[in-house]
């Protein structure tokens, strides 16, 4: 068992978590956007050029059409591009340290320092330890993952998206579901409006070959990122997954991993470490309504969901020094927490008996003579 102490906690060690990023590697993280970006200088010049100068002001009545679509176009542009760099700049977030939790009796002045009570609920193993990342020190808080790319656990990771070279996780996730709007819209825009004008110059028998690229390019952008979209905001809706929540339920083997629980249960004065499928696991982050999930997605302010964040600040992972009394004061805006259905769930279990085994964290102490 991939079990060590640590301080007045014991830990278990989680070595399978970096499957995710895989693609490791510096010139494979630069040619794909580099490719993307020269594609949309193409497909942006083709457009302008071919389409609506060539076609539409010059050749036809249909001036202010030309013009208007460049307008737009351009605007467009600017906007996918200045999202793009907010999510690359910005990053996916990085989960701060946390120390292990106050598991076990241990008298050594020195390590006692390094640990905190044990929050009334974590992700454990069998016997009721916190999962630890060995690439940060630290334990392992709910919906972080490790991510070689950063080096570091990501909260709320997402996925690694190979066309914008960024790992996409909470703080960049509202910027990244901006971008595949905004680059589908224009798209779109660009799809329909070459489609229409090729029409009208197939009867004329005036042919252009890059105006027939960009039907094909277009069309295929359209489709790729409204249907990426489309699954994100559905999966949101649902039940506020994320990307690496849905690999795992559609994988046989992740599916077949039973997750385990540590509960305290103030009715009873216990801790009790309890066995979930992967599909409750999953129900844990859902905000009991559509509204609920979009605005743990997008924020609270429901006009500011489609407008383009003007902050590109990088969050910064903090110091160990800080106040470490609590994981929800050391996780701040990092902090998830589980819905009160799920928590029911988990309780019903253990009235019912249904449950490991009952664990006697050291940091739990305080909580029972409260
Ligand atoms: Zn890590």
């Amino acid at each position: 068992m991939n079990i060590f102490k640590k301080g007045r906690g014991l830990c278990y060690l989680n070595q399978i978590d970096c499957s995710f990023d895989f693609r490791n590697n510096r010139f494979f993280k630069l040619i794909v956007p580099t490719i993307f970006v020269c594609l949309l200088i193409y497909g942006s010049w083709a457009f302008i050029h071919k389409l609506c100068i060539n076609q539409l002001y010059n050749k036809s009545d249909k001036r202010a059409t030309g013009i208007a679509l460049i307008v737009t176009h351009g605007c467009l542009l600017l906007i996918d591009f200045y999202l793009w760099f907010l999510i690359v700049t910005r990053g996916p977030g990085i989960q701060p340290i946390v120390p292990t939790f106050e598991i076990i009796e241990d008298s050594n002045e020195e390590t006692n320092k390094d640990v905190i009570r044990p929050p009334s609920i974590f992700e454990c193993n069998v016997q009721g330890y916190p999962i630890w990342c060995p690439y940060c020190g630290s334990v392992k808080a709910f919906r972080s993952h490790h991510s070689r790319s950063t080096g570091s656990c990501v909260p709320k990771f997402d996925h690694y998206c190979s066309w914008l070279g960024s790992v996409i996780g909470q703080d960049n996730y509202k910027m990244f579901l901006q971008f595949l709007i905004y680059i589908s819209i224009t798209f779109g825009i660009m799809w329909i409006s070459t489609i229409i004008c090729y029409l009208k110059n197939f009867q004329e028998r005036n042919h252009d070959g890059n105006l027939i690229v960009i039907v094909i390019l277009a069309g295929l952008g359209f489709f790729f990122t409204t249907g990426l979209l489309g699954s994100h905001i559905y999966y949101i809706v649902a039940s506020n997954l994320r990307s690496i929540d849905i690999i795992a339920l559609k994988s046989q083997t992740m599916r077949d991993k039973i997750v385990f629980i540590s509960i305290w249960d103030e009715q009873t004065k216990k801790r009790y470490v309890v066995e979930i499928t992967r599909e409750q696991y999953c129900q844990f982050w859902d905000m009991g309504s559509v509204y609920g999930n979009l605005k743990d997605v997008f924020g609270s302010n429901i006009w500011t969901w489609l407008i383009p964040s003007i902050i590109f600040t990088k969050h910064r992972r903090g110091s160990q020094t800080q106040d470490i009394e609590g994981l929800e004061n050391i996780l701040d805006q990092y902090n998830v927490t589980v819905n009160d259905m799920s928590i029911e769930r988990i309780k019903d279990k253990i009235r019912r008996g249904e449950y490991v085994c009952i664990m006697d964290a050291f940091g739990d102490y305080d909580r029972k003579s409260v």
